[in-house]
């Protein structure tokens, strides 16, 4: 398996590809095609967000943490405009990210679970795009796709390392073919993660309006799916 330095270096390269084609061949300002490359760049750690072994993903949560409120800034100021509230929540979503969610995390996932698949990356894609706010959906796409490509870089370079030469033989490790899978070996994980992809896709194609939106549905969960963050 790789290491956290081939990772990072690995997605920070496609990252920076990325972000510079962004803005010089499709047009994105400078400013974003800097902040998909970070993305792109940090995405690239985020599929051993389950491995248990300390530092580096220690390092993972500590950047999670500190980005994930720094996105939701906006979100937090709609909800309130006091500015001690809003620090509070920043807070609230810092300690919940970096002590919370690595608790649990740490207690449900073998490493190389279902982290480590091609659903993963699509959850993480589009979790980004939905959480991510701007008036042009093309903008959030970019973010989407950016982490969706940091984290096929880390599948990727997973599997190439799981195929080793020896002398004039390739020979695959076990771990070969673990990593860009589409389901896991226990039941209630590959559950699971469709079931959140389902969601997330079903809510990032109507935000999109390639499907119409849930007219029939209860009141409540069509308020609920408007109130997300992608709706103008
Ligand atoms: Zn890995």
């Amino acid at each position: 398996m790789a290491g956290y330095r081939e990772h990072i270096s690995v997605s920070g390269l496609c990252g920076a590809g990325y972000g510079i084609a962004a803005t010089l061949l499709f047009g994105f300002t400078p400013e974003q095609g800097l902040l998909a490359a970070i993305l792109c760049w940090m995405s690239g750690m985020l599929p051993d967000i389950d491995s248990q072994t300390g530092k580096p993903v220690q390092k993972i949560f500590g950047i999670l943490a500190a980005i994930v409120p720094m996105m939701m800034m906006e979100r937090f100021r709609e909800i309130t405009e006091n500015r001690e509230q809003i620090i509070l929540l920043a807070i609230c979503t810092y300690t919940a990210v970096r002590y919370g969610l690595s608790h649990i995390l740490g207690r449900l996932s073998i490493h190389r679970g279902m982290f480590h698949s091609i659903p993963a990356l699509f959850i993480a894609a589009e979790l980004v795009m939905l959480v991510y706010r701007s008036d042009d959906l093309a903008v959030k796409g970019l973010m989407g796709a950016a982490v969706a490509l940091g984290f096929l870089s880390h599948l990727l370079l997973d599997e190439l390392y799981s195929v080793q030469f020896t002398g004039t033989r390739l020979k695959l490790n076990k771990a070969a073919g673990s990593a860009l899978k589409f389901v896991g070996k226990s039941y209630y994980p590959n559950i699971f993660t469709y079931t959140v992809l389902m969601f997330l896709t079903y809510v990032s194609l109507v935000q999109f309006g390639v499907i119409e939106g849930p007219e029939k549905m209860p009141h409540s969960f069509r308020q609920a799916v408007e109130s997300l963050p992608m709706r103008k």
